[in-house]
């Protein structure tokens, strides 16, 4: 119930009225017995910092940060995290002495996520679809464990190439290399985990893969689509033809939510109460 004490937290963004981090942070709140109400808030273009100093004079507790601002945000904070600066993106703020601190929580959220469906990275060989803002993170979060190496595929391969140099610079040795979107039948050898981080196969085309080509598919042992609408992708499908494990996004939204969550109550969330809340967004996404 709301009263006096209710805390606020609350999702700026443009578009935010498809969002479900309502669902995932209102159930937290209530399950953690947490006084805290978290809402929408669809920032026209720009009123970012209004929003952001806004968001402060009103004691908002914190915010989510979600497209197109993950990046714009940047300047109107007092502070940032050493690896959502290191990502160059920011979508979780927490109230701090006159203003708010940027987190990235995408990034761990997608190494929770994996962990938790039980993948594993050291001596791995990894090959990132997409060069855009994610598949960029997911190279920095890759480049800091022991991976054997990370191929960046894009259609502008000039793209990954910038990203490539960017991780084998963090890395120290030459961990990341590129392959044009075309030149996919070109990729060495097999035993691949596939991170698929491009907009294709998202809803409403749900008929298209980024890579249609099968002999891809059996050059990987299993993948993770960051899409999740719809919860059962092409890509996805493509994986499961050849009898590999493949999982979406879903996850990645849910465990990004729990550590902003984490940071703006510091209250630890149970597996149990992770598991509530993944079945609720299934239920929700096949509704
Ligand atoms: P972005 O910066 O716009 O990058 C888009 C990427 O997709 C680029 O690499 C682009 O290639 C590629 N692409 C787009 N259309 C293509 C096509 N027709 N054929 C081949 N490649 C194409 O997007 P982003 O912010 O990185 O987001 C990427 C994906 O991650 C989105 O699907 C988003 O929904 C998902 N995501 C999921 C979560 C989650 O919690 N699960 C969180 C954040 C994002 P070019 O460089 O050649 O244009």
């Amino acid at each position: 119930m709301i009263d006096g004490y209710t805390r606020t937290c609350g999702l700026i963004g443009n578009p935010v009225e498809h969002t479900i981090s309502p669902l995932i942070q209102n159930t937290l709140a209530e399950k953690s017995d947490f006084n805290l109400t978290y809402v929408p808030f669809h920032v026209n273009e720009g009123m970012l910092e209004d929003a952001v100093r806004g968001g402060f004079a009103l004691n908002l507790l914190g915010m989510n940060v979600t497209v197109p601002y993950k990046n714009d945000v940047i300047p109107f904070l007092k502070d940032i995290d050493p690896l959502a600066k290191k990502i160059g993106a920011v979508n979780t703020l927490v109230r701090v002495e006159n203003g708010y601190k940027g987190y990235n929580t995408d990034m761990p959220g997608l190494y929770r996520a994996m962990v938790s469906d039980g993948f594993e990275f050291d001596g791995k060989k990894i090959v990132i679809l997409g060069a855009g803002g994610v598949a960029r993170a997911v190279g920095v979060m890759l480049a800091e464990k022991d991976v054997e190496k990370i191929v960046l595929v894009n259609r502008t391969v000039e793209k990954a190439q910038i990203i490539a140099d960017e991780l084998n610079g963090y890395a120290g040795r030459e961990v990341a290399s590129v392959l044009a979107l075309k030149d996919i039948d070109k990729l060495e050898g097999d035993g691949y985990i596939a991170i698929q981080a491009t907009n294709v196969g998202m809803f409403p085309k749900v008929d298209e893969a980024v890579v249609e080509d099968e002999s891809f598919y059996k050059k990987i042992v299993k993948g993770y689509d960051l899409v999740y609408n719809p919860a059962n992708t092409k890509f996805m499908q493509l994986l499961k033809k050849q009898g590999k494990k493949a999982y979406n996004g879903l996850k990645m939204l849910l465990y990004q939510g729990i550590i902003a969550y984490e940071l703006w109550t510091e209250r630890k969330i149970s597996d149990e109460t992770a598991d509530y809340i993944y079945d609720l967004m299934v239920e929700t996404m096949n509704k």
